[in-house]
């Protein structure tokens, strides 16, 4: 195994190479630390991939990001700044796909007004629950159980539940308030009003969020590169091997005990590695069996914890396609079981659908979408 400074001991040792396990260790080596990251594939960047096939550029993961003044000085650090592709967010519609059609998503208030995608009862029960007040939770809840009585069913099923489902693979009825809006959760645990909370939220977002970009960097935007997403996690790892990061891949590590300060990793072949200290920077599964030896209780837990499967599809429609299509970011599946029930051939059984093509260039051959 190699091994830095003629010793198998290090400051931190990292278990997962996507992007978390990346982006931890190269700060960990920018502040002098001696890192070993540890990765169990063959590969660095975990769940993001970008694959060129028959000239289009395939994200089988992540499609892009939003950028922020903190990424922005990672991605200056790693000299990837300048190759970033920006997409300003208010630059594209959105839609929602429901009763056989899209519909634009409204994003300020002149836009909730004139939306489509309600119904006046809708918009009136939207409003009015914002306004309106109410006893604040004491303690977690769904988020379905939190804004179906104050905004109303047709506001959660038409906006919120397709952009929790588009965001986390899961059912709005059933995903923890806290864990999924923690920002949103705080101010509303304080505020009988929901536009209180709102209001709390942005305040605080405002002043927690670092000194701000300036100039064609600052507004709000969507980020990929020209290769694709997957340009970040490359160059990331070719940054902290130049740091002196020890990396090593396809070796999975247990933690098999402490002594005094320094925690002792095994891989399966009985290999060892210690630290400091180590970061967990993988799926709550892997998680528990790195953990199993030293601390069996939490295993349960860890192991309680559900992922939603997602498939991704990818299709490249003609330019005929593309001509008929809205201009935008994509749509995001607001139709209800009542809904197919009805016409069970109308069903669209996906969450949504990014249109790539016309987020960033080069994701299609000419003329052709994706
Ligand atoms: C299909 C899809 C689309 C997404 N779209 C977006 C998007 O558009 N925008 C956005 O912001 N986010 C998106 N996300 C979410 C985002 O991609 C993830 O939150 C993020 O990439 C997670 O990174 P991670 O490093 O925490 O985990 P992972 O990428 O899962 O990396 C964990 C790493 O740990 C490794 N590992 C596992 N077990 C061990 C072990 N025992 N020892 C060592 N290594 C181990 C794994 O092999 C993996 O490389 C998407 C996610 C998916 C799946």
């Amino acid at each position: 195994m190699k091994q830095k400074h003629g010793t198998n001991a290090y400051d931190v040792v990292v278990l997962g190479a996507g992007i978390s396990g990346l982006t931890v260790a190269h700060s960990l080596a920018r502040a002098g630390r001696r890192v070993f990251l540890a990765e169990a594939t063959n590969r660095t960047g975990g769940v993001f991939r970008s694959d060129k096939v028959d000239g289009y550029l395939l994200e089988r993961g992540p499609n892009s990001f939003t950028c922020s003044p903190v990424v922005d000085e990672l991605l200056r650090e790693i000299g990837l700044l300048k190759r970033a592709i920006r997409r300003p967010l208010r630059d594209y519609d959105r839609f929602v796909y429901k009763n056989g059609r899209l519909h634009q998503v409204p994003t300020g208030p002149l836009d909730l007004l004139r939306t489509d995608c309600l119904t006046t009862r809708g918009k009136v029960k939207l409003i009015s629950g914002l306004l309106r007040a109410n006893t604040p939770p004491r303690s977690d809840l769904s988020l379905g159980e939190y804004f179906r009585p104050r905004i109303g069913d047709e506001a959660v099923d038409t906006l919120l539940r397709p952009f929790i489902a588009g965001v986390y693979a899961a059912d709005a009825d059933r995903l923890s308030f806290e864990a999924s809006l923690p920002r949103l959760y705080n101010p509303a645990t304080t505020h009988s009003r929901l536009i209180g909370a709102v209001r709390a939220m942005l305040r605080e977002r405002r002043a927690s969020a670092p000194t701000p970009t300036k100039g064609k960097n600052s507004r709000k935007a969507l980020v990929s590169f020209p290769n694709g997403l997957e340009e970040f996690p490359r160059r990331l790892t070719r940054i902290i091997r130049k740091h002196g990061v020890d990396m090593e891949l396809g070796r999975t590590f247990r933690i098999a005990g402490k002594q005094g300060e320094t925690w002792e990793l095994k891989d399966e072949d009985g290999n060892s590695v210690h630290a400091g200290k180590v970061v967990l920077a993988m799926p709550a599964g892997q998680t528990a069996r790195a953990l199993e030896l030293i601390v069996p209780e939490v295993t349960e837990v860890l192991d309680g914890i559900r992922y939603a499967g997602l498939t991704v599809v990818h299709s490249g429609v003609s330019a005929w396609d593309v001509r008929a299509r809205e201009k935008g970011f994509g749509f995001l599946n607001a139709q209800l079981p009542g809904e197919w029930h009805a016409n069970p051939s109308a069903r669209v059984r996906a969450l949504g659908m990014i249109w790539s093509d016309q987020l960033f260039p080069g994701r299609a051959p000419t003329g052709m979408g994706l």
